[in-house]
């Protein structure tokens, strides 16, 4: 691992709760890592501990095999080969854009600084825009000069903190998709936060959920929307909602009632002894709900939203609850209409009823018998 951190926690003196606790990760090299949460959830803690610029309390970081960080142990900041690009790019107003690439270069010769500054310029997509001077540029190419100057010492891991945050939407996802190439392109260890799930999926690959301090989940995108370790990554990845459900055997079948109807024997069912009396909620999803005018469930439309190719439908369901879907634009339905709409969810995620943010879902129970025996076959 060319970033390993083992139980970290990192504590401000006062504070009644660390400000991250027991954080656990690594990163391969080359590998770009990202930690979403919400505002205060430690984020940012955690990137300056792993700069330097925050001693641990618990546990230790380790860059490439050697610990940088225990209790006792402190490498400074400048000894760790960590680039940093921050939410405030921060460039030198009265130096152009070559010197302010080549700050990070002093050691070097002329000849060689020169030429590392041709090639980071070069990896950057700012060619040609070496004696522009920062006022000259958009948000977003100033963005890439912050990104070139923290490249150009070449360091083993880069860390950036919501650079992105102080430039509009549309940019934001275009810069997103462009900077994991040029991370790759560098073949860079990264570490990325931010509190944009659409970057965290354009950039990342592996992604860390973070919740008042603590890292809920450290997995690839895929893991975290389709197998949520905790109550809050289902929550807050992809915007799930929680309905009331019953899981109970019928015969050889374990069915799931649901607001939306019955399930049978839904993939990653867990048994009906895993919740007191079956009863748990389960996760859905948008596109968990699709709209169908011959099924028997309605849901009346509260709200749509727009989004192109389909709208995203709040519904009420006659039981009460609240879900979202995901309807192709064509079917225009108004507010207040009851539209039939059916459950097309591929596997089931459930959790006790009202259980905690930090609770793990049931895990599915064992394959169904005839399933073990038609594999044994
Ligand atoms: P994020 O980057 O995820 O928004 P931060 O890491 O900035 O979160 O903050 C995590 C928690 O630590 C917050 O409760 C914040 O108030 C607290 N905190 C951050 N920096 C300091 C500091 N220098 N002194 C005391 N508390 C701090
Ligand atoms: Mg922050």
């Amino acid at each position: 691992m060319e970033l390993d951190l083992a139980r970290v926690s990192v504590r401000f003196p006062g504070a009644s709760q660390p400000a991250v606790e027991d954080v656990s990760l690594g990163l391969g090299a080359g590998q770009i890592g990202v930690l979403i949460g919400p505002s205060g959830c430690g984020k940012t803690t955690l990137l300056r501990a792993v700069a330097g610029l925050e001693a641990v309390a618990t546990g230790h970081i380790a860059l490439g095999g050697r610990v940088v960080s225990e209790v006792g142990v402190h490498v400074p900041p400048e000894q760790r080969r960590i680039g940093l690009v921050f939410q405030d790019y921060a460039l030198f107003p009265h130096l152009n854009v070559g010197e302010n690439v080549a700050f990070g270069l002093h050691g070097l010769p002329a000849a060689e600084r020169r030429a590392r500054v041709q090639e980071v310029l070069a990896l950057v997509g700012l060619d040609g825009l070496q004696r522009r001077y920062p006022h000259e540029l958009s948000g977003g190419q100033q963005q890439r000069v912050a990104l070139a100057r923290a490249l150009a010492p070449q360091p083993r891991l880069l860390l950036l903190d919501e650079p992105f945050s102080n430039l509009d939407v549309d940019l934001r996802e275009r810069l997103a998709h462009e900077l994991r190439a040029i991370l790759k392109a560098a073949a860079i260890t990264a570490l990325f936060v931010t509190h944009d799930q659409l970057e965290a999926f354009a950039i990342g690959d592996v992604i860390g959920v973070m919740y008042q301090g603590r890292l809920h989940q450290w997995d690839d995108a895929y893991m975290l929307y389709h197998r949520p370790a905790t109550r809050f990554v289902a929550e807050f990845i992809g915007h799930g909602v929680f309905v009331p459900a019953r899981i109970r055997q019928a015969g050889d079948d374990v069915v799931v009632d649901t607001p939306l109807g019955p399930l049978h024997s839904p993939q990653e069912c867990p048994l009906p002894s895993a919740y007191p009396d079956g009863r748990c909620e389960i996760l859905l999803r948008a596109d968990d709900i699709v709209h169908d005018d011959a099924s028997p469930v309605k849901a009346q439309i509260v709200r749509k939203a727009f989004r192109g190719a389909e709208f995203l439908y709040t519904l009420r369901l006659a039981s009460g609850e609240t879900v979202l879907a995901h309807v192709p634009s064509h079917h225009d339905h108004d507010v207040g209409e009851w539209i039939g709409i059916r459950n097309a969810m591929d596997h089931l995620v459930t959790f006790a009823r009202g259980a905690a943010a930090g609770a793990a879902p049931a895990p599915p129970a064992r394959p169904q018998p005839a399933a073990a025996v038609a594999a044994v076959a």
